[in-house]
This record gives C-alpha cells, structure tokens and sequence, in this order.
C-alpha cells in the first residue's frame, strides 16, 4: 500500500469546512492507503504559542474528530508531532537548503501572515514549510492529500527532498519526493459569506456541535440581503445557504434555487431543511464522539501506540539521513 500523510493542527476542534475538504476524503481512502494522520501539536505553536493549554486539550479534541467522523484506529496511524524527535532532527537537516526568501515568497506564507496579521514573521513561522517537509518524509509518505491553497507547501518539499537527494544521495533516493493527491471540495464558506469557513472567524459549524447549535448556526447564516419579504424572488447565487445545499443537501439544490428565485419557499423554511440535513450528516459521527468521550484512556493509547509505530519509521529515516549526509559515527 502506498502511504499518505495528512493531519491537522491542534488549535481546536474541526469543522464542518475540514470534513469536506479533507476528513471526508481521509475516510475514503484508508482502505486503499496506509494512512498517517499527525497531530500537529508543533505546528499549532507556531500561531498558537500564546495558548498551550489550547494545544494541548486539543489533541484529544482532534483524535475525537478524526475518530468520530469514521477513521478507524486499525486502519489508520493517528501519532503526535511532538512525541516524533526525528521530525525536529530533520528539519534542522532540513533548514540548511532552503532560503529564507524562497519562503518568504511563498504564497500560501504570505496570505496567512496577512489573515493572522503578522509584519515580523517568527522564525518558527516562516520556517513550517520546512517542518512540514520533515513531517511527509519522516514517514516516507508517498502521498499528501492537500486543497489548492497547500500545494506551494507541498512543491517546497518535493524541492528540498530533491536538493537533499542531489547533495547527498550519489545517485540513491534517500528521501522520497510526495506527490500531491489533490482534494475536490477544498474550501466551503463561513456561514458569514465572507470568508472560508475557520476556527478562529466565529463562522463554523464544529462536528462536535449539539442539534441545536447547529440550527441556530444556519438560522443566522448569510442569506441574499435583498430578499426582505417571502414574496421577494431571491438569488440563490449570492446566498450561502444555497451553497450549503450543494455541498450537504445535493439532491435538491436545483429544486431549493428554483424555488428561491420564483419565490415559492422562504429563509426560515429552506434554513430549516439546511439544518436538518446538517444533523442528519453529524449525527452518527456523535454516537462515536459519545463512546470516545466517554473512553478518553483508549484515545490516549490510540495515540501513544501511533507515535511509537512513526518513531520507529522516523528513527530509520534520520539513520539514513545521517549516513548520507556523513554524520554517522
Ligand atoms: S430561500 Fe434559501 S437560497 Fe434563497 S435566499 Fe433564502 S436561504 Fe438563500
């Protein structure tokens, strides 16, 4: 089986926009890949070093999520980024071929120091692109799944794998390029209509939401301004309800615009039949929650025995490295 690393960062738990951009798919394909999922605890510190109790709580809150949605823990290796030392030692290897422009003009670095408003960029900031590159090839992962928006990330890590190869490699592959499994489905809206859906924007629906925080979320989500009245003719194109209905309730998108625009269903009522197929979407997902929750000891070693599975991959890959690289005594 060819290996896929994939994750998430731990600053809290998912949302609706990760299951269809990524848990959605990460469910699909365990059977067909071996699956590692890493807790990106380190990473999280990057824009959360203020918040360690938030990181750390979050790690359980994350394995939930994944486990919830239907991940299953023997198929998958679900480990934590910190409990992986190789991935530290690799990106120091790592860090010598890179330049600090090349990061500094990676698009995908420059639009999320303008979201999080950063001037003066931490080293540790700049510098994830590399990390993230020690976290694909520690495991010698084949493949990453990744929205449109990651792909400058992952480009920079075939580039380092390659400069390592050709400094390093006397014609061997020591560390193994990724490819890119591009996700369909990469980015689904805030209920704000402003922006992608995100954690920190107070614009997501969280798996972890109850009935009726999910009702409430849809009831206030952004609708076409100008439809005042249930007789005003809407325009399901500027509303994000509408587009919730492509994605959760596809069935009857075509109907649910139809009727919209000749005004023959109202707000209330088309946010009603949102809603419910929200639910009906998370509801079983809230079972497994449940009996997670419920079992956190059996969470822990879920994790533990992951992280001990990577490290011994990653101790093996930093062996290789260092040979390589001639720093093996
Ligand atoms: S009827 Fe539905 S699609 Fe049309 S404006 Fe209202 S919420 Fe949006």
């Amino acid at each position: 089986m060819k290996r896929i690393l994939t994750g998430d960062r731990t600053t809290g738990n998912l949302h609706l926009g990760h299951y269809v951009g990524s848990l959605q798919n990460r469910v699909k394909l365990q059977d067909d890949y071996d699956t590692f999922i890493l807790l990106a605890d380190i990473q999280a510190l990057t824009t959360h070093f203020e918040r360690p109790e938030l990181i750390n709580s979050s790690i359980y809150d994350v394995a939930i999520d994944n486990l919830s949605v239907g991940l299953d823990p023997n198929k998958v290796t679900i480990f934590q980024q910190s409990k992986i030392p190789s991935i530290a030692e690799l990106t120091i290897f790592y860090s010598m071929l890179v330049s600090v422009n090349s990061l500094r003009h990676n698009p995908t670095i420059k639009t999320e120091a303008k979201q999080y408003g950063y001037d003066d960029l931490s080293y540790g900031f700049l510098g994830y692109p590399v990390s993230q590159t020690a976290d694909i090839t520690f495991c010698k992962a084949d493949l990453v799944p990744v929205g449109d928006d990651q792909i400058p990330h992952i480009e920079q890590s075939r580039k380092i794998a390659r400069r390592f190869n050709d400094l390093y490699g006397k014609g061997e592959i020591i560390i193994k390029e990724p490819e890119i499994l591009l996700s369909e489905n990469s980015r689904l809206m805030g209920l704000d209509g402003n922006a992608k859906m995100g954690k920190s924007l107070g614009n997501a629906i969280y798996l972890s939401d109850s009935i009726e925080e999910v009702n409430k979320k849809v009831r206030a989500a952004k609708t076409d301004i100008n439809r005042i009245k249930v007789s005003d003719k809407g325009n399901p194109d500027i509303c994000t309800v509408s587009k919730y209905h492509k994605v959760f309730n596809e069935g009857e998108y075509k109907n649910i615009c139809d009727m919209c625009k000749n005004a023959s269903i109202g707000c209330v009522s088309c946010k009603k039949i949102l809603g419910d197929k929200i639910n009906n979407l998370l509801e079983p997902f809230r079972e497994k929650r449940n009996y997670y929750e419920n079992h956190k000891s059996e969470v822990k070693e879920i994790i533990i025995s992951g992280s001990e599975k990577a490290n011994k991959i990653g101790n093996e890959t930093v062996k290789e490295v260092k040979s390589a690289m001639n720093i093996l005594i």
